[in-house]
């Protein structure tokens, strides 16, 4: 869940792919439909081809767009958006959440990480919302992708904890991208160059020198009071470039020996289960966690 269309598809695109390679079910969510991404359409007229850029960039990975409908640089930490938001977590019940980090630089992105935050923690009670619990929904894990940049609002620079490679994906990352064709246009016609592109290879560049690749993108994971604690990231980073570490398909049989898994499906299903299952040691005695678990017939 990013503030705005592109967001996602500058932060994290080159992960979802990967994750979705494994066999995960992606959803694009944003706060808004990018209705000030423009200097000379109204509102409403870019809000409709930023959200059939944001379907078809999603659509891409077989991803499904959603939004909250806020607006531009009036993104709020409120009941009504909340409501939105708990109620879309609901009909998707996320086992592994991207978002802004709490700092960034501008406060659209720090309200949809407060958002996010909350509703990820909450979304699996009861009462937050009247739809339905799909079983199995509790708590996800929860990464913050870098800030714009990687430079916090005071200009200090953020060290990611979690790094994924995605040089393989960085050509079907850059289509996703592209999708955002009202904006790249902008941008070309504001700096006379593929900005837009070419800035995003660069940060995904500059995260790669940290890990020794091409391109990488970076995460913080948060661990606090009940999320799941492990780097389920750092699992999938396993994954070499060319198939399945040795390391990762033993991993995978441990823990998907207990169920027999169609072909080629142990990956994808041992970190599905890994989101779903209680990993919190003694947590499992705070209400939160105890009642999403098992969730009212
Ligand atoms: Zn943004």
């Amino acid at each position: 869940m990013m503030a705005h269309p592109d967001d996602a598809e500058i932060l994290c695109a080159g992960t979802m792919i990967r994750l979705r390679d494994l066999g995960w079910e992606i959803h694009i969510a944003t706060a808004t439909r990018g209705d000030c991404g423009t200097i000379s359409h109204s509102a409403e007229q870019i809000s409709a081809i930023r959200s059939l850029e944001a379907e078809r960039a999603a659509s891409i990975i077989g991803g499904t767009w959603h939004t909250l409908d806020s607006k531009d640089g009036k993104v709020c930490y409120d009941p009504p958006t909340l409501e939105k938001a708990y109620d879309l977590f609901r009909r998707v019940a996320p086992g592994l959440v991207f978002t802004h980090p709490p700092r960034d630089y501008m406060m659209d992105h720090e309200m949809t990480s407060h958002i996010c935050r909350a509703v990820s923690f909450l979304y699996a009670a009861p009462n937050i919302s009247s739809l339905p619990l799909i079983p199995g929904s509790s708590v996800p894990y929860l990464y913050y992708c870098d800030p714009v940049e990687g430079i916090d609002p005071l200009g200090n620079p953020v060290q990611p904890a979690t790094l994924v490679d995605v040089t393989n994906q960085m050509e079907l990352k850059t289509q996703m991208l592209a999708a955002h064709a009202s904006q790249r246009e902008w941008l070309r016609a504001h700096h006379g160059m593929d900005e837009y592109i070419d800035s995003m290879k660069r940060f995904s560049a500059d995260r790669g020198k940290l890990m020794g690749t091409q391109y990488a993108e970076g995460f913080i994971q948060h661990r606090g009071h009940p999320y799941p604690t492990d780097d389920i990231l750092k699992r999938c980073s396993l994954i070499s470039s060319t198939g399945v570490s040795p390391v990762f398909l033993k991993l995978i049989r441990k823990h998907a020996s207990h169920r027999v898994l169609p072909k080629g499906q142990g990956e994808a299903e041992c970190l599905a289960q890994s989101a779903k299952s209680p990993r919190n040691g003694g947590i499992t005695r705070h209400w939160i966690p105890k009642f999403s678990r098992t969730p009212p017939a």
